[in-house]
């Protein structure tokens, strides 16, 4: 399977955070944040760079510059995930994929989708709840209409389904993840999971 789990106490700490329902929603949003950095710095470290010659006050250096970098966000608990992506990529074109899921069948309900062309580009797909797989393979179709070829999708937490689903649908996408829990609940809820987490972010519950 194409699957990390990263390995560090900082994620593991924040996820600790997003998981207890005790956690309001303000301490939520900055649990999310912070985590999703550590998820971003190990999706992309095998970005390509392009080599460089910059002065230091001494001398001439090498220097690296990014290429480009594209997200696709998948509404609505990415957006505790965006201020991350956005912080460590400034230059970085945001595609959104508006899906909702039906709450009896867990199919995606598409009801959004702009995407920025990405040919060139290193594409990070932002999903943290992957659950059944539907709203991540549906929206890495879209990536992949528009052009998209390096795909990486970054997940707080993903189930066993929604790795399996992702594996038959798009083997080609690395799955970058905080954590893989244990299974579905009967509604399709990641167990032990951290429940909505678009309800936990803005207290919608
Ligand atoms: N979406 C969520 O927010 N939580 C889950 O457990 C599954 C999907």
């Amino acid at each position: 399977m194409n699957l990390t789990v990263i390995d560090h106490p900082l994620a593991r700490h924040y996820l600790t955070v997003l998981r207890d329902e005790r956690t309001p929603p303000e301490e939520f949003r900055n649990a999310a944040r912070r985590l999703t950095y550590a998820l971003v710095m190990e999706a992309t470290s095998r970005l390509p760079l392009r080599k460089t010659t910059i002065p230091t006050p001494l001398e001439e250096t090498t220097g690296y510059e990014l290429g480009d970098v594209v997200a696709v966000a998948v509404l609505r608990a990415v957006l505790g995930m965006l201020d991350a992506v956005l912080d460590l990529y400034p230059d970085v074109k945001v595609g959104f994929a508006g899906v909702q899921r039906d709450e009896s069948t867990a199919q995606p309900m598409e009801y959004y989708a702009k995407m920025p062309k990405m040919e060139q580009a290193s594409v990070l797909i932002l999903e943290p709840m992957l659950a059944t797989g539907g709203s991540l393979s549906w929206a890495v179709g879209k990536a992949k209409d528009s052009g998209a070829q390096d795909i990486t999708a970054l997940c707080v937490v993903t189930a066993p389904d929604g790795v399996t689903r992702m594996y038959e649908d798009h083997p080609d996408v690395r799955i970058v993840a905080a954590a893989h829990d244990r299974a579905l609940s009967d509604k399709y809820y990641i167990v032990p999971g951290l429940g909505d987490m678009g309800d936990r972010l803005f207290g919608t519950l």
